[in-house]
Parts: C-alpha cells; sequence; structure tokens
C-alpha cells in the first residue's frame, strides 16, 4: 500500500494509474476503522483497479468541539487494517492540505439535506459537502463509496455530484452490524460494556416498525418507534423519524402509501456518545 499525506504525491501517483487506463476506486473515511469501512473498500476493489481509503478527521463537520476532540484517532491500526485489506492508497492529509484557504462556498443542499441530521446538527452537511467535493476533486475517482448508514449523507452527497455536474459515480453500501444488530461506527469506541448492550435497542426499535410495516401497520410507525424508545432507560432520543427514502420527505404516522418506499431514520445518545442508525421498510 502506498501512504501520501500531500496532494501533489497523491495526484502524481493517480496520474500515472489513469495514464495506464486504471479505473480508480474511493473511500473517504474519518479513520479509527472497522469492518463497516473495510467493507467498503472490498466492495470498491471489486469494481476497480485502485482503490484509495482517506482519513481524514473533518473539523468542518462537527458543530460540537468536544466530539470533534474525543473523536477516536489510530492512524497505525488503520493503515494496518487497509494494507490487510488490500487496499491500494492511504491519503490522510492534514488540515492544512485540505483547507490551504477556508471554503467560503454555501452549498445549496436541497431539502434532503434540512431535516434530521441538518436539524440538530447545523452546520454539519455544509462541512461534509466541502470536505467531499475537495476530496473529489484531490483523487478524481470513477467510483465513491459511501455507506448507507449515514443515509441522509448519502442522499446529500449524490445531490451535491449532481448540482455540481462531479464526473464520478456514487455508491452507496449496505450498513455492517455485529452480532446483535448494533452498526458499526467508530464512536461505539466511546461506549462502555454496559452501554453497547443499551445501544442495541436503536436497531431493535428499527426491527420493531418494519416488522410491524411487513405485518400490514402502515401508519402509526413513527409513534411505535418513539414508544418503545421512551421506554428504553439510557436512551436519550433526538429523532425517531419515518420518511420517503428518496427525498425523506417526512411521512411521520400518516398512511404509507402502496407506491411509497420508506424510510425509518434515529438518532439517539447513549451515555453522552451520539449514535445513528436506519432501515429501509420494505424489503430490498
Ligand atoms: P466515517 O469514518 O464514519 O466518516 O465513515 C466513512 C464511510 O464509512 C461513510 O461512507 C460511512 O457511511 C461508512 N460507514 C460507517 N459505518 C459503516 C457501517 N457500519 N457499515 C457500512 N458503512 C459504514
Amino acid at each position: 500500500m502506498q501512504t501520501f499525506t500531500s496532494v501533489k504525491s497523491l495526484s502524481d501517483y493517480l496520474a500515472n494509474c489513469r495514464e495506464k487506463g486504471l479505473k480508480i476506486g474511493f473511500v473517504p473515511t474519518m479513520g479509527a476503522l472497522h469492518s463497516g469501512h473495510i467493507s467498503l473498500v472490498e466492495l470498491a476493489l471489486t469494481q476497480n483497479e485502485v482503490v484509495v481509503s482517506s482519513i481524514f478527521v473533518n473539523p468542518t463537520q462537527f458543530n460540537d468541539p468536544s466530539d470533534f476532540n474525543r473523536y477516536p484517532r489510530q492512524l497505525k491500526q488503520d493503515s494496518l487494517l487497509l494494507e490487510e485489506a488490500n487496499c491500494t492508497v492511504l491519503f490522510h492529509p492534514d488540515v492544512e492540505e485540505v483547507y490551504p484557504a477556508p471554503d467560503e462556498e454555501h452549498y445549496n443542499l436541497g431539502a434532503v439535506a434540512k431535516r434530521l441530521e441538518g436539524e440538530f446538527r447545523p452546520g454539519h452537511f455544509q462541512g461534509v459537502a466541502s470536505v467531499v467535493r475537495r476530496l473529489l476533486e484531490m483523487v478524481k475517482p470513477d467510483r465513491a463509496y459511501f455507506g448507507q448508514k449515514d443515509y441522509q449523507q448519502l442522499l446529500v452527497i449524490k445531490n451535491m455530484v449532481k448540482t455540481f455536474s462531479l464526473p464520478v459515480q456514487i455508491i452507496g453500501c449496505a450498513t455492517v452490524r455485529d452480532q446483535h444488530g448494533l452498526a458499526l461506527s467508530s464512536r461505539n469506541q466511546l461506549l462502555k460494556d454496559e452501554d453497547r448492550v443499551t445501544a442495541r435497542a436503536l436497531y431493535q426499535s428499527l426491527t420493531l416498525v418494519k416488522q410491524a410495516f411487513a405485518n400490514g401497520q402502515n401508519s402509526k410507525l413513527e409513534a411505535l418507534g418513539r414508544k418503545f424508545l421512551g421506554q428504553q432507560p439510557g436512551v436519550q432520543l433526538e429523532y425517531f423519524d419515518i420518511a420517503d427514502a428518496s427525498t425523506l420527505e417526512h411521512i411521520g404516522d400518516r398512511a404509507i402509501g402502496k407506491d411509497q418506499n420508506p424510510v425509518a431514520l434515529i438518532a439517539a445518545s447513549v451515555n453522552g456518545v451520539r449514535l445513528i442508525d436506519n432501515v429501509k421498510l420494505r424489503p430490498l
């Protein structure tokens, strides 16, 4: 695996790959890698000859400075994991390399960015759009891979790529979970053992609602999820939301139409650690 910290050396290396006609896949991350991240790298390796993974804890997408400061950082271990996965390139720039000047652009990210994370983490998607756009311009990949675990982020990025006509295909990848259903996340490292048990309630609420929908209940699903979570000690709910899977328009407790594709999304804190998850209610 080649490791680069400067845009210049990365660009030179990738220009050479492109000249040889090799396709480039890109997996942007903030590090503290787990099997979820590695699944993206593995999928990228099946579709591209060269796979670049970036590790950059992006300060502009954290609206809470303490969240940024305590975000886990473990470059050495991450580098070993990527190497083991046969990743071709690790790019880990510092802040000055990514932001030689602050990004003054205000991104119009459309309605998909307004609610949920957009509401509870003001400025978050501006930071995400800014860093993803910069990284895409640096790597110029043919395909870029994002997890459905961050469902709203995936939609926001697809939207931005369309708006700016960026020449890249965005590929959404399935959420990887532990044996209890908890979605893998770098933030899970901040949970104590008992918090991890408490955190299972997030996926339990999503599966409860999915099951109810499969059994024919097509309204009041948001209320069902919220009620369940309200009974879980140690879970501080921010939102439990039923929305249209393509627009994120709120469905809430209204009846879900036959041709509607609903998604249930949740954000909650467990012992001060903020977690998100989602499931689509219809079978894939
Ligand atoms: P992060 O390092 O949290 O910014 O995540 C980097 C990429 O990995 C994003 O596209 C995430 O959606 C994706 N990702 C994070 N956790 C998972 C997971 N459990 N399963 C699949 N993809 C994930």
